[in-house]
């Protein structure tokens, strides 16, 4: 492994995506004396607004891309939905110059296509569901005999919170899905009734260490996170097998940086869903948890700064805010405000669409678990 250099404050550092994640991410690295760019096609994006410098351009513009890496450091990502086009860009000029990207291009193309990401999981020794490709004619006239049901169809790319999947109850149903396809690059995933969802955020810097927090449970609404519970409530024994298998998936793909893995629970069993080649909406209690946040580990794992021997955590839980629980006049807002247990984080985003991430809400007081009962 090459040593890649030390940055230290005052170097540039880009973001390839410029929205809350890049934000929360610009706000740790400016107060510690870096300067942040960010590559978007938004402007006055969420990062802009804390002092990030914003180059707005397509991420398929070469032109543009190039004279950005020229000017930075380090190259870190806030999506894995960036363009094959952009990726190799930069894999060009990283392999050219001395600009540091973490986590590497390959990790982003393996996050970025279910099916990549599910045969690294498999690779690793993670189990997940059983799934098919749907990518050739042929695939398409026979999974709907392979599958166990129900099932659900996935786009293979750019699917996320729930986006492009069709539940499928019965062969009818996914064979009539599957016939309403504009195009292949598809999976079909087994259904598994979990009782619990989890997440692990995990950092790992060049030289092979790794910290993560203890993992999480989270509970989607509409497919999009609503709230996590840190640390979860599970056994030792799963807990282990969680950062255990956390661990091989970094390991496995040379993972550097902070990743989000998610995980179903049933009983004994842990089937591993997908994860997140940055920073993860379920890692956002570790920024009222008493020690580091997954953002510090974020901008040390970029500058190869000196790892800490561990991280520490004490109970948070977290709420997200959509455009629809956006209510900054209402005296729910007004009884938490007045109360330092909950934290308010909001995103700098002017228009509060339904669905929309705003912001979220930390509460690290006595009662986690009710902190947010009757927040509807
Ligand atoms: P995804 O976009 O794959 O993360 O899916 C969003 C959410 O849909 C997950 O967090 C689960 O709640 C649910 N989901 C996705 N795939 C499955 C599956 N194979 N079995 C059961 N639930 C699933």
């Amino acid at each position: 492994m090459t040593q890649n250099k030390i940055l230290l404050p005052g170097s540039k550092l880009g973001v390839m995506g410029a929205g809350q994640l890049a934000r929360m991410f610009a706000l740790e690295a400016i107060t510690s004396g870096y300067e942040v760019h960010v590559f978007s096609p938004e402007r006055n994006s969420p990062a802009f607004g804390v002092g990030a410098k914003e180059t707005v351009a397509e991420y398929e513009n070469r032109e543009k891309l190039l004279s950005f890496l020229k000017n930075i450091n380090a190259l870190t990502f806030e999506f894995e939905n960036i363009p094959e086009a952009a990726l190799s860009v930069i894999e060009e000029f990283s392999g050219k110059s001395s600009l540091n990207v973490f986590p590497s291009p390959n990790c982003i193309r393996i996050a970025q296509n279910r099916w990549k990401e599910k045969n690294a999981f498999r690779n690793a020794g993670i189990p997940t569901v059983n799934f098919y490709p749907v990518f050739t004619e042929e695939d398409k006239n026979t999974v709907a005999s392979k599958v166990q049901y129900p099932c659900i169809l996935k786009t293979n790319t750019m699917g996320y919170d729930g986006k492009g999947q069709i539940k499928c109850k019965t062969k009818e149903e996914l064979i009539s899905a599957l016939s309403s396809l504009k195009e292949l690059n598809h999976i079909v995933e087994e259904f598994f009734s979990f009782t619990s969802e989890a997440s692990v955020i995990l950092a790992r810097f060049e030289n092979g260490k790794i910290l993560n927090f203890r993992p999480s449970e989270n509970i989607h609404k509409n497919h999009i996170l609503d709230l996590t519970f840190h640390p979860g409530n599970f056994s030792d024994e799963i807990q282990d097998r969680l950062v255990f298998y956390a661990t091989k998936l970094a390991e496995t793909i040379d993972y550097i940086g902070v990743f989000g893995i998610e995980f179903f629970i049933k009983d004994d069993q842990i089937l591993c869903n997908e994860f997140a080649p940055r920073p993860h909406n379920s890692g956002h209690f570790s920024q009222n948890s008493g020690g580091l946040s997954q953002f510090d580990l974020q901008l040390k794992t970029l500058c190869n700064l000196p790892a800490p021997e561990k991280i520490t955590s004490n109970p948070v839980t977290m709420k997200n805010i959509l455009g629809e629980d956006y209510k900054p006049d209402s005296p729910l807002w007004n009884r938490a405000l007045s109360d330092p247990e909950y934290r308010l984080h909001l995103y700098g985003k002017s228009e509060a669409r339904p669905g929309r991430k705003m912001g979220h809400w930390n509460y690290s007081g006595p009662n986690p678990q009710t902190a947010f009962q009757d927040w509807e």
